[in-house]
């Protein structure tokens, strides 16, 4: 087989989607067209639903589908953390089960890890799994859990061993989100939206091949999850944004936009909308202002730098070395991109960016992005906690002090209460 090239990429998609794109399909249908053909996730192995292709070609077939306008397959939300960390640790069952349906957007995902007393310290879970009659038996409470009051299935970890160390007793389960024993109870934010809630669950149930990985295996799976989150799910990732042309199929997407993608609708403003920053400039007359064109020029250079750090980071996954520290810096990096763009907005729209409602400087999207951009600091693990990262495995400096790894977790002082007996 001759090896890709960007213009053999390229040319490839193209005929393809010349030969089958329709604005009058429906979503689904055209999704499901789409993944058998592998240009949806074409750096997915063949025998799910890719080309096997590098992922530095993703951009190549996007530029493709923008060009003529074409829809792509379901990318925003946590629905690409559940399709890579299944990818990387599933059975052929979760592959199976789950891979097309994330593609097509039918399935809607959330993601059980933070609780009340234990977020940046994640392993310190209580939620717990129980191995009762024929199935795991969940019991405990999960919080800031971003879709879960759309979500069809949900990535939980739970405890299942309380005399393992505290990192050895967690496992990871496919929870079905839709069965009694859960409850979604809404939490709403700063900005007005309402995407995160809290999960209580009580008696819900797992079927025991729906756990993922082995007993024990729940912290080391995570671990996956949050890298692929860090690293913005390895090119799947997109925003929930809906193009305003004519046809069934936008009609469709529109819909999904307003309905199971709600909760990520804020998402471009989280990232501070580097994107507005010249226009904003222009419309305002601040264009020719030097310490607005300084700062301007400073965020698009850290943009670029970043970009390029992920592209060096994806060059050296292809060639199968090991993960370096690009993922937390992009991370980190990325909180500071977006605190500089919403500064650097305040500065062109001056005080009138406090102000929102319709009236308000490009209908309130400008004060959307300032209480909408310290979400970035927090998801996903904290500015802190990425430095943590970057001092202790990239820096090799001494780790910080714990004094719970070793004991059985049940042993650890904790200042939340245990389900069930101790
Ligand atoms: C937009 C958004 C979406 C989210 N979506 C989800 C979701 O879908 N699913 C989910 O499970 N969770 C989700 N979260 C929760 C998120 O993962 C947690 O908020 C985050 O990990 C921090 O945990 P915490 O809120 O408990 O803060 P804490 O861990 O209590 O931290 C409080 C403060 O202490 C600092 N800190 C804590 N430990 C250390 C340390 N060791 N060293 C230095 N500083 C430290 C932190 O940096 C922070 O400033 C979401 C959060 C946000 C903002």
């Amino acid at each position: 087989m001759t090896e890709a090239t960007e213009t053999s990429v390229r040319n490839d998609v193209r005929a393809w989607l010349e030969a089958n794109w329709n604005p009058e399909l429906g979503l689904v249908e055209w999704r499901q067209k789409l993944i058998e053909s592998g240009w949806g996730a074409p750096h997915w192995p063949t025998q799910w639903y890719g080309r096997g292709l590098p992922v530095k070609f993703n951009g190549v077939v996007d530029e493709e589908f923008r060009r003529i306008g074409a829809v792509t397959v379901a990318r925003a939300g946590i629905r690409t953390l559940a399709a890579a960390t299944i990818l990387d640790h599933g059975t052929d069952l979760h592959k199976e089960k789950f891979l097309k349906r994330i593609l097509t957007g039918e399935d809607t995902w959330c993601q059980l890890f933070s609780e009340p007393g234990s977020g940046s310290d994640m392993a310190a879970a209580t939620t717990r799994a129980d191995f009762k009659g024929n199935k795991w038996i969940v019991n405990g409470q999960k919080v800031w859990t971003t879709s879960a009051h759309k979500a069809d299935w949900a990535l939980l970890l739970a405890r299942t061993d309380w005399d393992a160390p505290k990192l050895k007793g967690l496992s990871y389960f496919l929870l079905n989100m839709r069965q009694p024993g859960v409850n979604v109870q809404p939490l709403r934010q700063m900005n007005g939206y309402a995407s995160f809630n809290q999960v209580f669950m009580t008696d819900a149930e797992v079927e025991p091949e729906l756990q993922m990985g082995k007993n024990g295996e729940g912290w080391k799976i995570a671990t996956t999850t949050l890298m692929h989150e860090r690293r913005g799910a390895d090119g799947l990732r997109g925003w929930a944004t809906a193009s305003t042309r004519k046809g069934k199929i936008y009609d469709d997407e529109r819909a999904e936009v307003a309905t199971t993608m709600e909760p990520y609708k804020w998402y471009p403003q989280r990232a501070g909308r580097v994107d507005l920053l010249i226009q904003r400039a222009k419309d305002t007359g601040k264009y020719n202002d030097p310490l607005v064109r300084q700062e301007i020029a400073k965020v698009l250079t850290m943009q670029k730098a970043s970009e390029w750090t992920a592209r060096r980071a994806r060059a050296a996954q292809e060639l199968g070395q090991p993960q370096g520290p690009e993922g937390s810096l992009g991370k980190l990096i990325s909180s500071n991109i977006a605190r500089a763009a919403a500064r650097t907005h305040t500065l062109i729209t001056g005080a009138d960016a406090m102000l929102s409602g319709s009236d308000a400087p490009m209908d309130g999207t400008i004060s959307e992005i300032l209480i909408s951009v310290p979400a970035c600091s927090i998801a996903g693990g904290t500015d802190e906690i990425q430095r943590n990262i970057i001092s202790e495995r990239v820096l090799q400096m001494p780790r910080e002090p714990s004094t719970d790894t070793e004991k059985p977790f049940r042993e650890v002082p904790r200042n939340t209460v245990m389900l069930g007996k101790r």
